[in-house]
């Protein structure tokens, strides 16, 4: 049942998810499917966390903030934990293009076509191409390489700039991996989403959330919007629930959806961890943020099809310092056809992303932010205007959020887009030996996050709740 935000929840659980992001959602939907009374408690007064939409002008413009683009392998997790009528919404892009100083390509971003650049526009002989995709392939996350992003690429693309660019520039704004992460990181995300292409729910953000609401309603989760967590209860070692509005809701076990440094020190407090466990979370370092400028095109326009992700940079080469800077060099464009939303009136919507680092917005006065606002919104109009000539003046609505705006929304510390670093998927496994009971879902050490990490992250997590209340069952028997 949807418990209204002012109603008082008497009932206990065998799991309580803090947090309705995809990991949560995903958890919560599984959990109850296999039997397990499942309540879902989201601050926010909707669903999704950053998988989200706003609308603007009394509805005339709505907006997707992350619905970009992820893997092929939504559409199973989607059929398998969620229905067959949201995976068969999920849809390839056409085209995905790269406008920079070193190339422009244009790819539907699936691995042949890759091989096919590289070879042919970067002039990289197959065998190296090969090989290159095949240590690729068979990197394990259970190895233990050293090896960074940084490295890879220089083992097989010498100094080579320009392919760090064209091989990673979409990883940077897929999950915020950078020359200095692991290997494996990239590798991961980079298998995934090059296999077959890039996609996306069509239908909109608000469609895919709607429809899981209905599921997640279906098999019983109770759901209570506006919920703030403020406390997670723990009781010798175990959790016995939390603490909303001021009362307390019991449970057998509580999953966190929240932001892995919110939980542990926030939300639980470091006196509940051993010591050996705090240091490695204190060391966990969080991701970056991002910036977005929404564009809305007038009612009536139109403008012609010039693909549908669009990374462009005016940086003369790559650096992961230079795709942070509030200088903005570079920008990703969402270009929102009327085939986003078949079931509205036809309108097209632009949204340009960039990479952006939380401490060049914290510290500034109501005036600097503004202004670096006011810049970052007349950088996305005249990129846009350089691809599509004239669009300005057919923009109707223009608006941005900074890492500030993140942070607010989505209650991730410092606005983190991806979660943690790598070493928070560690942290984030092993919260449940410190404390019985205790899981954590939701953007983690890179691989975990984006759409689909964050969702199948929800299904491992979903099979730990279920193993630790199974024997929770057996001992009580
Ligand atoms: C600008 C931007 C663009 C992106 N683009 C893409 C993209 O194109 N493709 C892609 O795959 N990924 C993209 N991502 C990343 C992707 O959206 C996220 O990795 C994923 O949605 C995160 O899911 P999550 O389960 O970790 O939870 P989140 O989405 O972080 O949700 C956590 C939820 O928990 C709630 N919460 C937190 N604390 C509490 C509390 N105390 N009590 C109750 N509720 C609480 C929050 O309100 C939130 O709803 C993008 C992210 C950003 C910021």
């Amino acid at each position: 049942m949807l418990y209204s935000s002012k109603q008082k929840i008497e009932k206990s659980y065998d799991v309580i998810v803090i947090g309705a992001g995809l990991a949560g959602m995903t958890l919560a939907n599984k959990m109850a499917r296999d039997g397990r009374s499942v309540l879902l408690l989201e601050s926010h007064n909707k669903l999704g966390g950053f998988a989200t939409w706003f609308k603007r002008k009394d509805g005339e413009h709505i907006f997707d903030v992350s619905l970009h683009g992820f893997p092929a392998g939504m559409i199973k997790t989607c059929r398998k934990y969620w229905n067959k009528e949201i995976a068969d919404k999920i849809h390839q892009l056409k085209s995905v293009r790269y406008i920079n100083p070193q190339f422009q390509v244009e790819t539907d971003f699936t691995k042949e076509h890759f091989i096919k650049v590289l070879n042919q526009n970067f002039g990289v002989s197959l065998e190296v191409v090969e090989a290159f995709f095949s240590e690729l392939a068979n990197m394990n996350f259970y190895d233990n390489s050293q090896i960074n992003n940084g490295e890879l690429f220089e083992k097989y693309f010498p100094g080579r700039n320009d392919i760090t660019r064209f091989l990673l520039e979409p990883i940077v704004y897929a999950n915020g991996s950078n020359l200095e992460d692991p290997a494996i990181s990239y590798g991961i995300v980079f298998s995934n989403f090059m296999s077959k292409g890039v996609y996306i729910f069509q239908g909109g953000t608000d469609q895919m959330i709607s429809l899981m609401k209905d599921e997640l309603l279906k098999n019983g989760v109770d759901i209570q919007l506006q919920a703030k967590v403020e406390k997670i209860l723990i009781e010798n070692k175990c959790t016995a629930g939390v603490v909303v509005k001021g009362y307390q809701i019991h449970c057998r076990s509580v999953v966190s959806n929240s932001n892995l440094k919110t939980t542990i020190h926030k939300m639980v407090g470091d006196h509940h961890f051993s010591s050996e466990f705090l240091d490695k979370a204190k060391k966990v370092r969080l991701n970056t943020s991002s910036c977005q400028v929404y564009m809305g095109i007038k009612k009536g326009e139109t403008i012609p099809f010039v693909g549908d992700l669009v990374f462009t940079s005016d940086d003369i080469a790559f650096s992961t310092d230079l795709i942070l800077s509030p200088k903005i060099g570079s920008q990703t464009f969402s270009i929102y056809y009327p085939d986003t939303r078949p079931h509205l009136e036809p309108k097209f919507a632009i949204v340009s992303s960039s990479n952006a680092r939380y401490e060049d917005w914290k510290n500034l006065t109501a005036q600097e932010y503004e202004a670096r606002k006011a810049f970052l919104i007349e950088r996305s109009l005249s990129g846009i205007e350089k691809i599509i000539p004239g669009v300005r003046s057919k923009i109707d609505f223009v608006d941005a959020a900074t890492p500030l705006t993140v942070e607010r929304y989505t209650l991730h510390e410092q606005g983190a887009s991806f979660g943690t670093k790598f070493e928070g998927l560690e942290v984030s496994m092993s919260m449940h030996k410190e404390i019985n009971g205790l899981f954590h879902a939701g953007s983690v050490g890179i691989i975990m996050s984006g759409w689909l990490g964050a969702a199948n992250y929800g299904v491992i997590q979903a099979h730990e709740v279920d193993n630790y209340l199974s024997r929770l069952d057996k001992a009580i028997r």
